[in-house]
């Protein structure tokens, strides 16, 4: 038997493989993520990973659930195997969001708008991707910044500490490095950015980034 955390949530899910899939349920708490296969005859999948185990947990608003293992795949030599889910219905991810996001590193990737408390600003913005990109809105919330784009799946939301950089080459342009995997967003903003507005968001990560150099030094001095 598993132990499940009290503060878990359960969404009935389909987990993608050949011949469309099994059915089940995918549990997602503080400690990781679970899922069981419900009405197998034998053998049915069921697996827990802890944080120790999750290379990257992604869950988008196009409910779709990814998890990243440190485990290599015997079949593929040696590449991370991975886990797909695709929720049933439509279910409300805040919740999810919000429940992981106190309780994990870079590693959880939200691509979802998960508004923060207080917006402090917000612009009309163009996500650029190759030749073409996604619409959305560009928002900076006391403790986060969130793109809520105009499609599912294209959305995101990134902790303070998810963030590894940001940079901007002039008022109609704003880019994010991500921490973690270090992926990098660009922006077309649709109206211009204020000089102060940027600075704020600069220097609220730069004294977050200080408070974390001055907590790794106390560590490693232990
Ligand atoms: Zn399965």
């Amino acid at each position: 038997m598993l132990a499940w955390p009290a503060a878990a949530l359960d969404f009935p899910a389909r987990h993608n493989h050949w011949r469309k899939g099994c059915a089940g349920i995918l549990t997602l708490d503080a400690d990781g993520a679970a899922f069981r296969q419900i009405g197998a005859k034998k053998e049915p999948h069921a697996w827990r990973w802890t944080w120790a185990d999750i290379q990257r947990l992604e869950i988008g608003d196009d409910r779709r659930v990814r998890v990243r293992t440190y485990r290599d795949s015997r079949l593929r030599l040696g590449a991370d195997i991975e886990y797909e889910f695709l929720l049933d219905g439509r279910p409300d991810l805040v919740p999810v969001y919000e429940l992981l996001r106190t309780a994990t590193d870079a590693r959880f990737v939200a691509r979802l708008a998960a508004p923060g408390a207080k917006l402090e600003w917000e612009l009309p913005a163009k996500r650029v991707r190759g030749a073409g990109g996604v619409l959305g809105v560009l928002r900076v919330y006391e403790d986060r910044v969130v793109f809520a784009a105009d499609k599912p799946g294209e959305s995101c939301t990134w902790r303070d500490s998810d963030i590894a950089l940001i940079s901007s080459s002039g008022p109609l342009h704003f880019s994010l490095t991500a921490a973690g995997a270090g992926e990098i967003f660009e922006f077309q903003l649709r109206r211009s950015l204020q000089p102060e507005q940027y600075e704020r968001l600069w220097l609220r990560l730069e004294a977050q980034r200080g408070l974390k150099l001055l907590h790794e030094e106390k560590e490693s001095a232990k």
